[in-house]
């Protein structure tokens, strides 16, 4: 029952952004009562949001506690820099950063741990779809994750979808094949229980733009979108967002 989940948008500046662009957001990104939304900037830059009306959330975060650990930032410091929720996992981690699906786990449990939301990001590359073995693929991302989470911690993850095909390509999975994914998602959540199932929101990822956001928003286990590109100007984030 999708009206028991509140949707939520969040935008990945990734490594892009300026001073100038958080002024531009915190001016003109108004929050919301109907949709979740989260910026996650690069860590650098959180603390110039002033008085945002919406959620902040950091791109990754490391597993460990405050010590020895050059370049890296914690939960602990996270949370200090007014963050809700924590990406972890996404693609571009797993590839430039060589992040298994367990280091991976170890990141949202550390988020979960320290009270904040981790949005876990799962997703096939073009070679696997085209074999037809993104469900394979995708339910061992997965497995990792609840092998990891106590179920009443996985309750409150959020999961997202961004096939690797999809991601800064212009190429966006239709909605039936976002739709087809995010249902097996949410069956294999429905193995840990079906209230964690039923509470888990769902984000797609890959491409979303103004134009494509409603219809993908509108398919019954897509919950929201993670967003990219489109989440660099106001006013395609704020489009996006009042199409969820
Ligand atoms: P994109 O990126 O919207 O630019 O395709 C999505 C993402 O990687 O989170």
């Amino acid at each position: 029952n999708k009206e028991l989940r509140k949707p939520l948008v969040a935008g990945n500046w990734k490594m892009n952004g300026n001073r100038s662009l958080v002024q531009d957001f915190c001016k003109s990104l108004a929050g919301s009562e109907q949709v979740d939304i989260v910026v996650c900037p690069p860590c650098g830059y959180l603390s110039y949001f002033d008085q945002a009306s919406f959620a902040l959330g950091a791109q990754d975060v490391s597993h460990l506690n405050n010590g020895a650990h050059t370049g890296d930032h914690s939960v602990e410091m996270i949370k200090e820099l007014g963050c809700r929720y924590v990406i972890v996992g996404h693609s571009e981690r797993r590839e430039d950063h060589q992040e298994s699906s367990e280091l991976v786990a170890e990141k949202a449990l550390a988020v979960l741990t320290g009270g904040l939301t981790p949005i876990v990001c799962v997703g096939e590359p073009l070679d696997i779809r085209e074999d037809n073995k993104e469900q394979e693929f995708i339910g061992k991302q997965l497995t990792a994750l609840f092998d990891k989470i106590p179920a009443e911690l996985l309750s409150q993850c959020v999961i997202a979808y961004e096939p690797i095909w999809a991601i800064g390509t212009g190429k966006t999975a239709s909605p039936e094949q976002a739709q087809e994914v995010h249902k097996f998602i949410r069956d294999e959540l429905a193995k840990v229980g079906s209230s964690v199932a039923e509470k888990v929101r769902i984000l797609y990822g890959g491409s979303v733009k103004p134009s494509n956001a409603s219809e993908l928003f509108n398919q019954p286990d897509v919950d929201g979108g993670l967003i990219g590109g489109a989440s660099l100007t106001t006013e395609d984030f704020t489009a996006i967002c009042q199409s969820a």
